[in-house]
């Protein structure tokens, strides 16, 4: 099924009297598993169609339904509910909390929805699993790798079992070998059938994706699928 579609997506940024067209009307399908990379230099509004993407922000005009969901007529609850029930979020910066351990990181979106603690734990572990690191459930974010920690937010990203993983520069802070790793890892997930979009500007990292959706002055490009190996 069509997991997200934009359709005539647009959005200005007014500042003072400078006005910006960030993005410029985009039109853009993503089905059940499909693993799609948006790859754009910068200023090509990638940001800007992330946080939409995202539900951190909605367009100034044109739709975006996300599962059938029209975002643009939600209120700032639902949004967050949206984002916390239907998306997981891979960034850059890993965005994990300090303090608290693997396990307890990746508790947390499940903390946020209601779950009760003892089926929280076993997803988490699960989940913790799922990415290799069952034997660093107890260690904090400090005591791991950049692509432990990346893996972590791979685990947080999935716990939820969410329609959409959404992987913002997600191996922009890593070695070559963590990048590998995290690629790897992202295209089992793809394999299973996830439906993953990765933002970033370097063509190496795109070119792990399916398809790859061009952005250049806030109009997309869309290029043929490609052969898979
Ligand atoms: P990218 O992520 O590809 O670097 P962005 O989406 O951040 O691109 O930016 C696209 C355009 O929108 C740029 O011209 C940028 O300066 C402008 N822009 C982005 N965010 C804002 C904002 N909050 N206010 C004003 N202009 C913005
Ligand atoms: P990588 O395996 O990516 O090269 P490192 O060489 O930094 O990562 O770490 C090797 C192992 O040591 C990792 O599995 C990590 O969990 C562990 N480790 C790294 N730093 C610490 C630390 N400060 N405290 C405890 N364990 C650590």
């Amino acid at each position: 099924g069509v997991v997200l579609h934009l359709d005539g997506v647009r959005k200005s940024y007014q500042t003072g009297t400078l006005h910006v067209d960030a993005l410029r009307g985009i039109d853009l399908g993503i089905d059940e598993g499909d693993y799609v990379a948006i790859m754009g230099p910068s200023g090509s509004g990638k940001s800007t169609l992330m946080n939409i993407l995202g539900c951190l922000d909605t367009p100034t005009s044109g739709t975006y339904r996300l599962v059938g969901v029209d975002v643009g007529e939600l209120s700032e609850n639902e949004l967050a509910e949206v984002r916390n029930r239907l998306i997981g979020f891979v960034f850059q910066q890993f965005n994990l909390l300090a303090h608290l351990t693997a396990l307890r990181n990746v508790e947390l979106p499940l903390a946020y929805a209601g779950v009760p603690g003892d089926e929280r734990r076993r997803r988490a572990l699960a989940a913790l699993g799922r990415v290799g690191l069952s034997d660093r459930v107890d260690h904090r974010p400090r005591e791991l790798s950049g692509g432990q920690q990346q893996r972590v937010a791979i685990a947080r990203a999935l716990v939820t079992d969410p329609a959409l993983i959404l992987a913002d520069e997600p191996t922009g802070n890593l070695d070559s070998r963590s990048t590998r790793d995290v690629l790897a890892l992202l295209e089992e997930l793809h394999d299973q059938g996830r439906t993953i979009v990765l933002i970033t500007h370097e063509e190496e990292v795109a070119r792990a994706a399916q398809r790859v959706v061009r952005i250049h002055d806030g109009e997309l490009r869309v290029t043929a699928p490609a052969v898979r190996r």
